[in-house]
């Protein structure tokens, strides 16, 4: 079959790379030079089945009026975005209640236990390398009320296959000694052994080159306008290089596959969710960490990425307003000093890279995958603040899909038609 992938994220390239393997015709359609341009460029960069819960976590709304306006805060709200956000928010609000939340971090956990066993297989058969390592991740807690909120979801995911222990602040220190200075705060951390880290930016390029050698076609600064349907079917994409044809079309077009499906009549409840990373090269820093750290109390992630240390969070609700708020960003390394503070000295502003990306959100923080409603159009997207982690999982569960092969998980609860 020839299929037209929309999007050339780290989601579409995976799901072109597993549509090759079953032997279809691909064309990978991007607006941008290179793929990985968007949110999948300098995120997280972790791959953890352990941070399986949705974002909407029973009490969510107490957290958002917490915030709301604080330009420092680690989820922001802005008064101006209420009106775009309003059918999504309201469901969202209401995904929150334990009852949803517990299902959704059950799928989202067996789903990303899938995606990192695919990403193994991936790497023993290509020899793919991304700045990736194997060592876990660690989670600091600085109370107890919060380490006891996390157990009870690892609790939940310990059922579907993610591991993990319990350690005390002596512990901790021991498993990472970069976080002696803060160890008198901890009152504890959960260690994930079988989470992973890499930089999804390198990946998606390497794939993408591993893909077009298996003959997939990369059509870069190529911008989809609009998906023509006549009927039950999609009959071509209008772009402006042109028209693309195909038999079958995959939207994955991250936070932008809302917008492009609501002409089709496809109301795909995916809102943008916007956050900042830094990039800081620590070559030559010896007491850098060295696992993967999750600071819960201040939202942020500090991830080792071969000589560089990336660290990433805030989550901010203001449209698509991809614009880079200095703010912001610098209080993603603000909160990172808080456990870090031995980084300062190596922390020089003009080595730091800033950047900021929009997570693709579903209301329920579960991804969109599978059948759209009409007949040649299938759906990959929504995969929210776990795309990188999902991926594998997601492209291959599509390619078997499409192909009319048996699906390693049921489909049923990432279809859009459980909305
Ligand atoms: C700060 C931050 C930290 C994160 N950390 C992590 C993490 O640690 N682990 C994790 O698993 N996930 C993380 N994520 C989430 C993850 O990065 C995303 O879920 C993932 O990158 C989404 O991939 P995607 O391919 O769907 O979207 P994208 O990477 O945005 O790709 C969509 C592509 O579609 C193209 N496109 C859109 N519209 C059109 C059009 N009309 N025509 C042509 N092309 C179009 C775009 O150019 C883009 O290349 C993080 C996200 C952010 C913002």
């Amino acid at each position: 079959m020839r299929i037209a992938v929309i999007g050339a994220g780290v989601i579409g390239t995976t799901t072109a790379w597993y549509l090759a393997r079953h032997g279809h015709e691909v064309t990978v359609v991007d607006r941008a030079a290179e793929p990985a341009e968007e949110t999948s460029h300098a995120n997280g960069a972790l791959l953890h089945a352990s941070h399986a819960e949705p974002w909407n976590a029973p009490g969510v709304l107490w957290d958002l009026l917490r915030w709301i306006g604080r330009e420092d805060s680690p989820l922001l709200l802005r008064p101006g975005s209420l009106p775009s956000m309003a059918g999504w928010g309201l469901r969202f609000l209401r995904y929150s209640g334990q009852r949803h939340f517990d299902r959704s971090t059950r799928v989202n956990a067996q789903l990303a236990v899938h995606s990192l066993r695919l990403l193994r297989e991936l790497r023993r058969e290509t020899g793919i390398r991304y700045d990736d390592a194997q060592q876990g991740i660690i989670k600091i807690f600085r109370d107890q009320a919060s380490l006891d909120k996390a157990l009870h979801a690892s609790h939940l995911m310990d059922a579907m296959g993610v591991r993990h222990s319990v350690l005390d602040a002596r512990g901790t220190v021991a498993l990472e000694p970069a976080l002696a200075d803060v160890a008198h705060e901890l009152s504890g951390s959960i260690h994930y052994p079988d989470d992973e880290s890499g930089d999804a930016h390198l990946f998606t390029l390497k794939l993408a080159d591993l893909a077009r050698a298996r003959g997939v076609d990369f059509q870069m600064k190529t911008s989809v306008q609009r998906l023509v349907r006549e009927g039950h079917r999609i009959t071509g994409l209008e772009t402006d290089a042109g028209p693309v044809t195909a038999d079958a079309y995959v939207l994955a077009a991250g936070s932008l596959a809302a917008p492009l499906a609501r002409p089709l009549g496809l109301k795909l409840p995916i809102y943008p969710v916007k956050g900042y990373s830094i990039t800081l090269p620590c070559g030559s820093w010896a007491g850098a960490p060295v696992i993967p750290l999750i600071d819960d109390a201040n939202k942020v992630v500090f991830t080792p990425l071969g000589e560089r240390l990336r660290m990433a969070g805030t989550a901010e609700f203001t449209g698509f307003d991809l614009s880079l708020n200095r703010v912001r960003a610098e209080s993603v390394l603000r909160q990172v000093l808080k456990t870090l503070p031995s980084l300062e000295p190596h922390a020089e502003r003009s080595q730091l890279t800033p950047w900021c990306g929009l997570r693709p959100m579903s209301a329920d923080g579960v991804p969109i995958l599978g059948d759209s409603g009409i007949t040649n159009l299938y759906l990959n997207c929504g995969p929210g603040h776990l795309g990188w982690t999902f991926a594998c999982g997601l492209g291959s569960l599509l390619a078997d899909h499409i192909s009319g092969a048996a699906t390693a998980l049921p489909l049923a609860p990432l279809a859009a038609g459980r909305f």
